[in-house]
């Protein structure tokens, strides 16, 4: 039995699930880093295009988004990653299976994620609660050893390593059991109009999310109509999350957006400066999209590409835990 030895540079990978326009919280939290790795990691990154199938979809949004989102990561700069759509790396889904074999339909339901969003809809798919199985897939397929993730991800994490865990004591030692870590701190952008809550591209109203691709004066209107407080005082601008959830996250963007809030000393100015900030930020991103945009077949033929070596990698992984498996 072949058992593949972890890779030599460091691996990081990263999916995302492409339901609804991309952010500036996905920019600042996950993308602006993203790119960031590419310094110094062999970095994987994928469209969890079957992951959007665990819940009612439309063909043609789901089509338009991943066409959406594809263009995203390269304007942002991700050229340098192996980009792929899961959907088009068989491996995925079908060392999936494998895992199901060794995942029990009672952990699967005790998954939080699973009970939160099957309570919602009268008809839960089969494949919300495979889902996190999936999740595991995704992971070990790349045999990284460390997989930041945030709180929302942990318990599925946690599965996964079990998963690994028991695979490899039943049928022999085929899988890397990755460490969670905490993921480096990025910007936590927060809802504009609810700003205890993050802002996202599912959950947020069209007024409390920029979005990535949001034209300037989109962008002038939301910030101008973002909720902040009533304080008149003096040092009214400063950060306190707890007292002005508002004004802090404001502060937060200006500053991951690279601005400086010296000397403001009105919520207007304040938020003129927000404005500013995050149009500066979002120009290149934004006119690299247009460019890319024209060339559809160029994001294609980066995401087939990647896609192949996506395949490469993960193929010896999947031929070891088959045959580990007994087929
Ligand atoms: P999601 O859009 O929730 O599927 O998240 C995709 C990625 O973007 C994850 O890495 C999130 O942590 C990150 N992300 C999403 N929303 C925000 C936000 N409001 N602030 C910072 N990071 C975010």
């Amino acid at each position: 039995m072949t058992s593949p030895t972890a890779p030599t540079r460091p691996r990081r990978l990263s999916l995302l699930q492409p339901t609804g326009h991309l952010t500036l919280g996905n920019y600042l939290g996950a993308l602006r880093p993203m790119a960031g790795q590419q310094a110094h990691a062999d970095c994987f990154y994928g469209l969890a295009d079957l992951h959007s199938l665990t819940v009612s979809h439309d063909p043609s949004t789901l089509r338009a988004t991943v066409a959406e989102q594809a263009t995203t990561l390269l304007a942002v700069g991700l050229d340098e990653s192996t980009l792929f759509l899961q959907s088009r790396v068989p491996t995925h889904a079908q060392l999936s299976y494998l895992l199901e074999c060794v995942a029990t339909t009672g952990e699967l339901g005790r998954m939080i994620q699973f009970k939160e969003k099957s309570r919602a809809g009268e008809s839960t798919r089969a494949s919300l609660l495979t889902y996190p199985v999936l999740m595991a897939a995704d992971i070990l397929l790349y045999r990284p050893e460390q997989v930041p993730v945030g709180d929302d991800q942990r318990q599925h994490l946690e599965l996964t390593r079990d998963l690994a865990m028991r695979f490899n004591s039943a049928y022999g030692p085929v899988f890397v059991v990755p460490e969670a870590t905490v993921p480096a701190v990025g910007a936590r952008v927060m809802d504009l109009a609810v700003p205890t809550s993050k802002m996202s591209k599912t959950g947020s109203t069209e007024a409390g999310a920029v979005r990535l691709l949001d034209p300037p004066d989109v962008v002038r209107r939301k910030v101008a109509r973002a909720v902040t407080d009533n304080d008149v005082g003096p040092d009214a601008v400063r950060a306190d999350r707890a007292a002005k959830p508002g004004v802090t996250n404001l502060l937060d963007v200006l500053g991951a957006c690279g601005g400086s809030a010296a000397g403001l000393s009105t919520y207007g100015a304040l938020k003129r400066a927000v404005t500013d900030a995050i149009v500066a930020e979002l120009e290149p991103v934004q006119k690299r999209y247009a460019e890319l945009a024209r060339d559809p077949a160029h994001v294609a033929a980066v995401f087939a590409q990647g896609a192949e070596r996506a395949r490469a990698v993960t193929e010896p992984v999947l031929a070891a835990a088959t045959a580990a498996i007994g087929l």
